[in-house]
């Protein structure tokens, strides 16, 4: 990752954190990485959106300092557990003078109490005040849906998830992602919102990044813990039809061996039940282009 990569004339999706719950370095995940949850949809304009803040956020802020994209810095938080919201305090531009993070809603009331003042600097976590932070932190409303984001337009949906959690499709130029982590489709209590209304969300985008913490075996144990079955990711997939599926948010006793396992058997029910969906195992560093489409 030290080649800056060409400009591109469209959305560049990249992963910088890929784990559920807590991070999971070691030997046994040096390949797709121990990093938890932290994606970004780079904007030709230099506009970076960066979806969630996890411990992958720390190298994202060495790399925005290097490019000089210091000052455009939009973060969409899907929710406040702390695999989404720990990398905040290591991210560099926050201790830049010209650093600019521009914070957007979040799911409900009691999240958007971190909006306003993070706990995460408070002093018994962490040494540095919040007031003492340099750069300067925008708290973004917005009147309406879809939100309008550095020329991309963003729509949030709820998920189901322990406190609540949202989505976004973000769209730019004919290009589309869906961006749905912590999200359990089918759960066993109240259903926020039903996996025929994330297909309906997701429907034809470019890329849906799904939250797949947990594969069959895992169903004795994890019904009903916000996260969803490989399974039923691959059910929604058929429904929404997206051209590249992301599994996402993986557990953290995941191998890389054990995701490489979770890749093929996707791919094959893919090609025999909803043929032409490309799907991926999100990894550390894995980079998406989409030029864009539309005329002018
Ligand atoms: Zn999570
Ligand atoms: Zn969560």
């Amino acid at each position: 990752m030290n080649t800056p990569l060409p400009q591109s004339n469209g959305l560049r999706i990249r992963f910088w954190g890929v784990r559920g719950s807590c991070p999971a370095p070691g030997p046994e995940t040096v390949r797709h990485g121990g990093n938890t949850s932290c994606v970004t949809v780079e904007l030709p304009n230099d506009v970076v959106l960066v979806l969630d803040a996890g411990t992958g956020m720390r190298k994202l802020g060495h790399e925005l300092v290097a490019s000089g994209r210091t000052d455009n810095i939009h973060l969409l938080l899907s929710h406040t557990h702390w695999d989404h919201i720990l990398g905040l305090p290591f991210f560099v531009p926050l201790y830049l003078p010209q650093g600019r993070i521009l914070l957007h809603p979040l799911p409900n009331k009691a999240q958007e109490r971190f909006r306003r003042q993070p706990a995460l600097f408070d002093p018994i976590h962490f040494p540095v005040p919040a007031a003492d932070v340099p750069a300067r932190i925008e708290r973004v409303e917005h009147d309406s849906e879809p939100w309008c984001i550095g020329g991309a337009t963003v729509q949030p949906i709820p998920l189901n998830h322990p406190g609540g959690a949202q989505g976004f499709r973000i769209e730019h130029r004919g290009r589309s992602l869906c961006y749905l982590t912590d999200n359990e489709l089918n759960p066993p209590g109240p259903v926020t919102t039903t996996v025929e209304q994330l297909a309906a969300f997701a429907r034809h985008c470019d890329v849906l990044i799904h939250d797949t913490q947990y594969v069959h075996a895992d169903r004795a144990h994890k019904v009903g813990w916000g996260h969803s079955f490989l399974q039923d990711v691959l059910e929604l997939a058929k429904q929404a039809r997206p051209k590249h599926l992301v599994l996402y948010h993986h557990d953290p006793d995941r191998s890389d061996d054990a995701l490489d396992d979770v890749q093929r058997q996707a791919q094959a029910w893919l090609d025999e039940h909803a043929p032409g969906i490309v799907v991926s195992v999100a990894s550390e560093g894995l980079t998406l282009d989409l030029p864009r489409t539309d005329e002018g």
